[in-house]
């Protein structure tokens, strides 16, 4: 069965996007730990994402990279954190997190609510920097 975000690639489910090319995927995290908390996910749907070919594990870093200038870009923080953990959706994704301590990282700290209409406002934003 495909997973959410191969959902969430296919159109199938709405998203809050921020970039795509031919392999990869960016939108917001619908549930952030912070402003801007972001996903990138590859198009091929593979779950450990230590499991992915060489060319995809670096290639998500270098589109990463990308995506976090975008996100600092538009939201004030120290730098971007970077995370992987792949507990709850078995499609390999990389958050990337606007972080300005150590505690901003912590997943399991109560996620920041936004409105519908700032998480688009916030996408475009962030889209239009790429
Ligand atoms: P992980 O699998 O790395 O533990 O966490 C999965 C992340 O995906 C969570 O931060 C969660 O909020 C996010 N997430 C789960 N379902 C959806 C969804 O349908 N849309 C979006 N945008 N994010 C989701």
């Amino acid at each position: 069965m495909a997973s959410i975000f191969t959902k969430i690639i296919n159109g199938e489910i709405p998203c809050f996007k921020v970039a795509e090319n031919d392999t990869f995927f960016a939108f917001l995290d619908i549930n952030p730990l912070a402003k801007g908390h972001t996903l990138v996910v590859p198009k091929v749907e593979v779950d450990y994402i230590f499991d992915n070919d060489a060319a995809t594990l670096s290639n998500i870093m270098i589109f990463s990279q990308k995506v976090a200038k975008a996100i600092e870009a538009v939201v004030p923080c120290e730098r971007i954190g970077v995370a992987v953990l792949g507990l709850e959706v078995p499609h390999t994704h990389v958050h990337l997190v606007p972080i300005n301590s150590i505690g901003d990282l912590d997943f399991r700290k109560p996620r920041v609510v936004l409105s519908k209409e700032e998480m688009a406002e916030l996408a475009d934003k962030i889209a239009a920097q790429l």
